[in-house]
Protein backbone atom coordinates (compact mmCIF):
# COMPACT_ATOMS: atom_id res chain seq x y z
CA UNK A 1 0.00 0.00 0.00
CA UNK A 2 2.98 2.15 0.36
CA UNK A 3 3.91 3.63 -3.07
CA UNK A 4 7.70 5.29 -1.59
CA UNK A 5 8.71 7.69 0.67
CA UNK A 6 7.43 10.98 -0.63
CA UNK A 7 9.45 13.70 1.18
CA UNK A 8 10.90 14.64 4.73
CA UNK A 9 9.63 17.25 6.29
CA UNK A 10 11.84 19.55 8.26
CA UNK A 11 10.60 22.47 10.84
CA UNK A 12 13.15 25.63 9.88
CA UNK A 13 12.55 28.97 11.82
CA UNK A 14 13.02 30.36 8.27
CA UNK A 15 12.96 29.59 4.70
CA UNK A 16 15.12 32.55 3.97
CA UNK A 17 17.78 31.25 6.10
CA UNK A 18 17.99 27.87 5.52
CA UNK A 19 17.35 27.64 1.87
CA UNK A 20 20.91 28.78 0.93
CA UNK A 21 22.60 25.53 2.52
CA UNK A 22 19.59 22.91 0.35
CA UNK A 23 19.95 25.60 -2.97
CA UNK A 24 23.70 26.42 -2.68
CA UNK A 25 25.71 23.92 -0.50
CA UNK A 26 23.70 21.25 -1.28
CA UNK A 27 22.91 21.98 -4.45
CA UNK A 28 19.32 20.33 -4.76
CA UNK A 29 17.01 21.86 -7.02
CA UNK A 30 14.03 24.34 -5.45
CA UNK A 31 10.63 22.87 -7.05
CA UNK A 32 8.65 25.88 -5.46
CA UNK A 33 7.70 27.53 -2.57
CA UNK A 34 3.95 27.75 -1.46
CA UNK A 35 1.87 28.46 2.03
CA UNK A 36 -0.52 26.25 3.38
CA UNK A 37 -3.35 27.74 5.35
CA UNK A 38 -4.83 24.73 6.63
CA UNK A 39 -1.31 23.85 8.15
CA UNK A 40 -0.37 27.41 9.08
CA UNK A 41 2.99 27.32 7.34
CA UNK A 42 5.25 28.10 4.70
CA UNK A 43 6.63 25.14 2.59
CA UNK A 44 9.55 24.76 0.21
CA UNK A 45 10.27 21.68 -1.51
CA UNK A 46 13.59 20.55 -3.00
CA UNK A 47 14.36 17.66 -5.42
CA UNK A 48 16.70 14.95 -3.88
CA UNK A 49 16.47 12.21 -6.60
CA UNK A 50 13.36 10.50 -5.88
CA UNK A 51 12.79 11.91 -2.52
CA UNK A 52 11.78 15.60 -2.02
CA UNK A 53 12.95 17.50 1.40
CA UNK A 54 10.03 20.06 2.69
CA UNK A 55 11.29 22.50 4.87
CA UNK A 56 8.22 23.94 6.96
CA UNK A 57 8.43 27.48 8.35
CA UNK A 58 5.36 28.91 10.56
CA UNK A 59 3.56 31.63 9.53
CA UNK A 60 1.54 31.97 12.97
CA UNK A 61 2.25 31.23 16.72
CA UNK A 62 -0.23 28.78 17.33
CA UNK A 63 1.08 26.47 14.45
CA UNK A 64 2.22 22.87 14.90
CA UNK A 65 5.66 23.65 13.39
CA UNK A 66 5.58 26.72 15.87
CA UNK A 67 5.18 24.34 18.31
CA UNK A 68 7.55 21.75 17.88
CA UNK A 69 10.52 24.43 16.97
CA UNK A 70 9.45 26.03 21.06
CA UNK A 71 9.34 22.10 22.20
CA UNK A 72 12.51 20.39 20.49
CA UNK A 73 14.02 22.47 18.34
CA UNK A 74 14.45 22.82 14.44
CA UNK A 75 15.06 19.38 12.65
CA UNK A 76 13.00 16.51 11.04
CA UNK A 77 9.85 16.62 12.12
CA UNK A 78 7.66 14.02 9.81
CA UNK A 79 8.66 11.57 7.09
CA UNK A 80 5.67 11.36 3.86
CA UNK A 81 4.62 7.84 3.00
CA UNK A 82 3.14 8.15 -0.65
CA UNK A 83 -0.34 6.39 -0.98
CA UNK A 84 -3.20 6.02 -3.11
CA UNK A 85 -6.79 6.25 -2.41
CA UNK A 86 -5.59 7.67 0.91
CA UNK A 87 -8.97 7.85 2.32
CA UNK A 88 -9.02 3.58 2.41
CA UNK A 89 -5.67 4.11 4.02
CA UNK A 90 -6.78 5.48 6.74
CA UNK A 91 -9.60 3.33 7.38
CA UNK A 92 -7.23 0.82 7.00
CA UNK A 93 -4.90 2.15 9.74
CA UNK A 94 -7.66 2.73 11.79
CA UNK A 95 -9.02 -0.88 11.42
CA UNK A 96 -5.54 -2.05 12.71
CA UNK A 97 -5.46 0.06 16.10
CA UNK A 98 -2.93 2.89 14.76
CA UNK A 99 -4.13 6.00 16.39
CA UNK A 100 -4.47 8.88 13.45
CA UNK A 101 -4.30 12.65 14.22
CA UNK A 102 -6.19 13.23 11.59
CA UNK A 103 -9.26 11.16 10.72
CA UNK A 104 -10.38 12.45 6.66
CA UNK A 105 -7.50 13.61 4.95
CA UNK A 106 -6.81 17.38 4.49
CA UNK A 107 -5.09 19.41 1.73
CA UNK A 108 -1.36 19.55 1.64
CA UNK A 109 1.18 21.56 -0.32
CA UNK A 110 1.44 20.80 -3.48
CA UNK A 111 -2.47 19.81 -4.66
CA UNK A 112 -1.59 16.63 -2.24
CA UNK A 113 -4.64 15.21 0.33
CA UNK A 114 -2.55 14.00 3.25
CA UNK A 115 -3.10 12.35 7.08
CA UNK A 116 -1.35 12.27 9.51
CA UNK A 117 -0.68 9.44 12.36
CA UNK A 118 0.08 9.38 15.67
CA UNK A 119 3.64 8.91 17.12
CA UNK A 120 2.26 6.87 19.96
CA UNK A 121 1.12 4.42 17.47
CA UNK A 122 4.14 4.19 15.30
CA UNK A 123 7.01 4.00 17.84
CA UNK A 124 7.62 8.06 18.29
CA UNK A 125 7.60 8.65 14.17
CA UNK A 126 5.63 11.24 12.52
CA UNK A 127 4.10 9.98 9.66
CA UNK A 128 2.09 11.50 6.94
CA UNK A 129 0.34 9.95 4.58
CA UNK A 130 0.49 11.66 0.98
CA UNK A 131 -2.05 11.16 -1.86
CA UNK A 132 -0.75 13.08 -5.09
CA UNK A 133 -3.82 13.29 -7.56
CA UNK A 134 -2.20 14.11 -11.48
CA UNK A 135 0.17 15.72 -9.96
CA UNK A 136 4.07 15.46 -10.96
CA UNK A 137 6.99 14.37 -9.02
ZN1 LIG B 1 4.89 16.71 4.51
Amino acid sequence: MIKKVDHIGIAVKSLEETLPFYTDVLKLELIGIEEVDSQKVKVAFLRAGEIKIELLEPTAENSSIAKFIEKRGEGIHHVALGVESIEERIIEMKEKGINMIDNESRPGAGGAQIAFMHPKSTAGVLYELCEKKGMKG
